[in-house]
């Protein structure tokens, strides 16, 4: 039996970043759709389009193929949506080059802090500006980022540098976005097994060290951070924008451990 509040029944809402079944975007579907919203998912590529199909299927969403790179892709999406208006928009999106993933942020290309910084951070700004006559007054919009933006974590690098601009631009757009009734807010997300994530060097690591110093002495799952997306997506999170939800299992609020000082 399906006992999740109906939080978004009637509403209409797009996700982008649903790439498989451990895609956060994905988690995030499946509690909207459970909540009651009708949904548009997208996908970058035709290899994408091969998967996302059948699972936008499960779930009775529209499909429409996006590459946030390409602004005629975000103006074919802002048009397809346009007539029916939009009441929520969740941008789970990011890329860097795996090789700047490793070692220290001086391997940090030219040219890769420009891909980074597009996909990861100047997508979810171009996502408000090409979606602003779709959206609905109390319109939500969601990001999703991670703590590597306000603390140095070993071999985040450029993405940490992106994620910080992502932040920074989700409380300029709030702030714009505001006087027209629409939110803006990110999640930060503690480490979680997904495609993305992978390609991080040393994420194994990450993930056993978090699990074991975490205050809640687990990790972080798809469930906790679509949890905390219904409550920012829904009337339920009617009085905040701008902000930076840490969603974690707590692991933010630790400074330095008793090992590490022995
Ligand atoms: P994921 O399943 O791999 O999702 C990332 C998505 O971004 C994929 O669908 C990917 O498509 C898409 N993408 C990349 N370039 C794109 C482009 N040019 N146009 C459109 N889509 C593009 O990994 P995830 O972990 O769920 O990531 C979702 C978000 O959560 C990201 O912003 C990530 O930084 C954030 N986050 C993740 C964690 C974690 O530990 N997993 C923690 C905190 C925050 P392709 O697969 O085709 O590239």
């Amino acid at each position: 039996m399906n006992t999740m509040p109906q939080l978004l029944q009637g509403k209409k809402g797009l996700i982008l970043g649903v790439a498989n079944e451990w895609s956060l975007a994905w988690a995030i579907a499946q509690a909207a759709h459970q909540a009651g919203a009708s949904l548009t998912l997208t996908y970058p590529n035709a290899a994408m389009e091969k998967r996302v199909v059948p699972m936008a299927a499960q779930l009775g969403a529209d499909v429409m193929a996006c590459d946030v790179q390409s602004d005629a892709d975000l103006a074919a999406l802002a048009h397809h949506l346009a007539p029916g208006k939009l009441d929520f928009v969740v941008h789970a999106v990011a890329f860097a080059n795996k090789e700047e993933l490793r070692g220290g942020i001086t391997t940090t290309t030219r040219a890769g802090f420009a891909l980074a910084l597009d996909v990861s951070c100047y997508s979810f700004i171009a996502l408000a500006a090409h979606l602003k006559p779709c959206l609905n007054p109390g319109a939500s919009l969601l990001t999703l980022t991670y703590e590597g933006s306000t603390k140095v974590v070993p071999h985040y690098n450029i993405m940490g540098v992106a994620k910080a601009a992502l932040e920074s631009a989700t409380r300029y757009l709030a702030a714009e976005l505001g006087p027209e009734g629409i939110r803006v807010n990110a999640i930060s997300a503690g480490p979680v097994n997904t495609l993305a994530a992978r390609g991080i060097g040393g994420f194994t690591g990450m993930l056993k060290h978090h699990e074991k110093t975490a205050p809640l002495r687990r990790l972080t799952t798809g469930e906790d951070v679509a949890g905390a997306a219904l409550f920012l997506l829904s009337e339920l999170g009617a009085g905040t924008t701008g902000e930076v939800l840490m969603v974690d299992t707590g692991a933010h609020i630790l400074g330095p451990t008793p090992a590490d000082m022995a």
